[in-house]
């Protein structure tokens, strides 16, 4: 399926809560949820989830657009999270957590992952000291993402610096401000994922 390419804000008020698509907008009042809450389309203020089903399908689709990835993909980081030992909810969001384009975006290196994925895919980073244009893969402890050199002496990567020093980067990545660089000093924990998921439910859904 080709990526969907709409307003994001019609995602949000499809989900009926504040997805953060669009950067700095979503802070501000001119947020579509906050000022129009109800779903999209010419019924949508009547439309409410109730059964099991519709819930579990919600909370997936929340999830695969707060982090942007498409249906195909998610479906097999569930396949992954369900191998590794431990709680295959948690273990979902340790892989989306971990993936380039996200890393990017917790670094405070763009606004959005959307900002982020198209960063990486225009190649101005390295991980561990090798170009990488690919912002789906999954990164580990110790490796480490720089902006390219040539990159950094840019307008927009001068401006972006500036970004990231005042960015509040999560513990598990440890940032060097003056280099444009991070390492992934552990897997992130349940805990630092910011966004009220309720990652059983996507379980319950691929486990039926
Ligand atoms: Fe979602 Fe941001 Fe648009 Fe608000 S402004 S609806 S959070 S994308």
């Amino acid at each position: 399926m080709a990526r969907y390419t709409g307003p994001s804000c019609k995602l949000c008020r499809r989900e009926g809560k504040k997805l953060f698509l669009k950067g700095d907008r979503c802070l501000t009042d001119k947020c579509a949820v906050d000022r129009r809450s109800t779903v999209p389309g010419q019924h949508g203020a009547g439309r409410k989830v109730t059964k099991e089903y519709g819930m579990q399908l919600r909370e997936k689709q929340t999830a695969r657009r707060y982090y942007g990835v498409q249906e195909k993909q998610f479906a097999n980081y569930y396949v992954m999270a369900d191998k590794k030992e431990g709680v295959a909810g948690e273990n979902l969001l340790t892989i989306l957590e971990c993936r380039l384009d996200n890393i990017v975006y917790r670094m405070g290196l763009a606004s959005s992952r959307k900002e982020a994925r198209q960063l990486v895919r225009h190649a101005h980073f390295t991980l561990n000291g090798k170009k990488v244009d690919i912002p789906s893969i999954i990164c580990k402890p110790g490796d480490v993402i720089a902006v390219k050199d040539k990159s950094k002496a840019s307008e927009k990567f001068k401006a972006l610096a500036e970004q990231m020093e005042t960015a509040v980067i999560p513990k598990w990545i440890e940032a060097d401000v003056q280099n444009l660089s991070a390492k992934v000093a552990v897997l992130p924990k349940r805990e630092d994922v910011d966004f009220p998921f309720e990652e059983q439910l996507i379980i319950e859904l691929y486990s039926k």
